[in-house]
């Protein structure tokens, strides 16, 4: 299968990478030159621009930050045409970025009517998941074209669920977001109140793991630096979600639950606190730093 890959950052450099890895003919593009430069010394074909990628392919793939990247992508901006048009009937898109479920359908309405099949397929697992090739898919679109994008998505997945029609993949992923966001914070919170009352947090961790509040971040992306080697806690919180990322997916939480009245207080406390912490400087790094909110600064020299 011949697949155009479109936006290689943390997410999708790995990705790629296990398509390739898998036997698929995979030419990849991202804006950014060290990320195509990161895929092409593992050997993978790098495109000069999104258009050149996309030539006689069978499916393409993006993975990009939020909704106006992949709407500018597919349908143009400001006067340039976007991809949509290049695309013979029959092409496959699958987006894999968290993105507005309403975005979602606009590509998706934009694609049906030139022929052109599209599924949203947001992913969770993080870039640990990314990289083993166990991401969470999230698929919203006609059973038909899931079934067409399965074996794609198996080499890059462990699981793939089938969530309704276009746009539902999103929804189900900003649902997962919000409580991912809401659970890091309070993770966070009870390790710092145990290290505040001289508890070891490694000691404290494993504890809570183990018991009734133990959750994912426990489990693989500890917030507390040195409690974990593997998560980015423990690298400066560098890669991995970046806070701006979890931001954008707790707007778009509450944009949603204002269409359909929902009630979702620590949703909002959530994105309000992940606001402060990105306004404070933070946007950049991992957003398992949301545990600066709640931690002891550190005393300085003199
Ligand atoms: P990232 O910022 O690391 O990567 C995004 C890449 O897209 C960048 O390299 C950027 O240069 C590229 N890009 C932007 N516009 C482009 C365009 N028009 N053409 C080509 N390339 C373009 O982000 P990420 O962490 O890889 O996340 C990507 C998406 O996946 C986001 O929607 C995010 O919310 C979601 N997501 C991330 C994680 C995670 O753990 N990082 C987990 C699940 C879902």
């Amino acid at each position: 299968m011949k697949i155009a890959f479109i936006g290689l950052g943390n997410m999708g450099g790995p990705m790629a990478l296990n398509l390739h890895k898998a036997g698929h003919d995979v030419g990849a593009f991202d804006l950014s030159k060290p990320a195509c430069d990161k895929l092409a010394a593992d050997g993978v074909r790098i495109s000069t621009d999104a258009g050149d990628c996309v030539a006689n392919v069978d499916v393409v793939i993006s993975m990009l930050p939020a909704s106006a990247h992949v709407e500018a992508l597919y349908l143009g901006q400001g006067g340039q045409p976007g991809l949509l048009p290049q695309l013979p009937a029959g092409t496959l898109v699958i987006d894999c970025s968290t993105i507005a479920a309403a975005t979602s359908r606009k590509v998706a309405d934009a694609a049906r009517a030139q022929g052109v099949a599209f599924i949203d397929a947001p992913v969770s697992g993080g870039t640990g998941g990314a990289i083993a090739g166990t991401l969470t898919f999230m698929v919203g679109g006609d059973a038909a074209d899931l079934e067409r994008a399965r074996p794609v998505l198996e080499k890059m997945g462990a699981n793939i669920f089938h969530a309704g029609a276009v746009g539902a993949g999103q929804t189900a992923k900003i649902c997962n977001n919000m409580l991912l966001g809401i659970l890091m914070a309070g993770t966070s919170e009870a390790i710092a109140l145990g290290v505040a009352n001289g508890l070891d947090a490694k000691v404290l961790s494993e504890i809570m793991r183990r018991s009734s509040g133990g959750n994912w971040a426990l489990e693989k992306y500890n917030p507390w630096p040195g409690v974990m080697e593997a998560a980015p806690a423990s690298r400066q919180y560098a890669g991995g979600f970046g806070t701006d990322l979890m931001l954008k997916d707790l707007g778009l939480a509450q944009e949603n639950a204002m269409a359909v009245k929902a009630a979702t207080p620590l949703g909002g406390l959530a994105r309000n606190l992940y606001a402060s912490h990105s306004l404070a400087g933070h946007g950049a790094l991992d957003f398992s730093s949301i545990v600066f909110a709640v931690q002891k600064p550190k005393k300085t020299a003199g």
